[in-house]
């Protein structure tokens, strides 16, 4: 049987005006609508002006929550909060900020952790600022594929032209070192992976004559999803507060899953385990005799069915049914050889 959901996309961690974003509030609200997304998670550079001015709350169909991406005082260690009325003092460490968030009960999610790329083949002016060590408690949410990241990644002096026109298409998968971090991580104790946008919309000049806002609002928006599976509907007369916190447990309960809109629309994606009249879902972990897994893909993909961190079933389809041994499973489907659909982990324990 497998259990219904009310299922909401949005986009996770943009920048406006406030910080280094090009556009103001009421703009980025319209190109996520625009983009039929249900929520947005706004993080201005250590800022919250955009929620003391009352962004925060239900736009027509579209839910924004303004947070902030922390920093500490060399620019490193950034962490995204949300839910915060007040921003945490200036001067606190990684380690102090990480657990000052889990103690106001806001959600905090470690941004492009690791990332890395060439330094003398890459943009100039935009080092990497990768996390290193990600192995606190506190830490429960992390990003596994951060649009913008990705792009500085893959954007050499040879093909930032291509990929300034093209900002959607160059997009492969996640990195395969945090992919594995990742698997690693979850045999010991549960980390959500979330995707995100991480957008800007800086205007770059290219060729000394054309400026274009390189990853407009409107075309990131239609990029990296991150899926939450909900079993309850999202009241808008419940208040923000409530409506936040109902938005903020599913990313943390990690029954939720990442996809690339550019490769397809995802929504309809399921994962999950079955034991007689047991199930499991994406983000849960318990005891099974007889585990089976079963997903349904909305389009057909190429699986690949990864336990502890390696492959062990790959093949195109639209239907997963198959019986499995305990361990911790998570799926990945590409279109082509291009990343698509990244769903959270199920660990599957034994019953004796
Ligand atoms: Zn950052
Ligand atoms: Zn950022």
């Amino acid at each position: 049987m497998m259990q219904e959901f009310k299922e909401y996309t949005g986009c996770i961690h943009a920048h406006s005006f406030y910080s280094d974003g090009s556009c103001t509030f009421p703009v980025i609200i319209k190109a996520a609508q625009g983009a039929g997304l249900d929520y947005l998670l706004a993080s201005d550079h250590m800022t919250i002006q955009g929620r003391d001015e009352g962004n925060t709350g239900w736009h027509d169909n579209l839910f924004l929550s303004v947070g902030y991406e922390i920093n500490d005082k060399d620019d490193q260690h950034h962490y995204l909060a949300f839910g915060l009325d007040e921003m945490l003092p200036p001067d606190y460490s990684h380690e102090q900020y990480i657990q000052a968030v889990k103690a106001n009960g806001a959600l905090g999610v470690a941004a492009h952790p690791f990332e890395e790329r060439d330094v003398n083949n890459s943009i100039v002016g935009f080092p990497p600022i990768p996390w290193g060590n990600l192995d606190y408690p506190e830490i429960e949410v992390i990003e596994i594929w951060n649009m913008m990241s990705h792009w500085l990644e893959l954007t050499t002096g040879w093909n930032k032209y291509w990929n300034v026109v093209h900002p959607r298409s160059f997009s492969t998968f996640p990195s395969r070192r945090l992919l594995a971090w990742w698997d690693q991580a979850n045999l010991d104790r549960k980390v959500v992976g979330i995707g995100s946008v991480d957008v800007h919309a800086i205007k770059i000049r290219i060729l000394k004559i054309y400026t274009k806002a390189i990853f407009d609002y409107k075309i990131m928006f239609k990029s990296i999803h991150t899926h939450l599976l909900c079993d309850c509907e999202l009241n808008k007369s419940a208040g923000n507060s409530v409506t936040e916190s109902t938005i903020f447990d599913r990313i943390r309960s990690g029954r939720t899953f990442i996809s690339n809109f550019r490769r397809g629309d995802a929504r309809g994606f399921r994962f999950w385990a079955e034991d007689g009249d047991s199930e499991l879902q994406m983000g849960e972990s318990g005891l099974m005799k007889n585990p089976v897994l079963k997903a349904v893909i909305p389009e057909r993909g190429h699986c690949r069915l990864i336990r502890n961190g390696k492959v062990i079933q790959k093949g195109k389809a639209t239907k997963i049914e198959i019986a499995v041994s305990p361990g911790v499973y998570r799926l990945e489907v590409l279109k082509g050889k291009r990343g698509w659909i990244y769903s959270n982990h199920i660990k599957i324990l034994e019953k004796k």
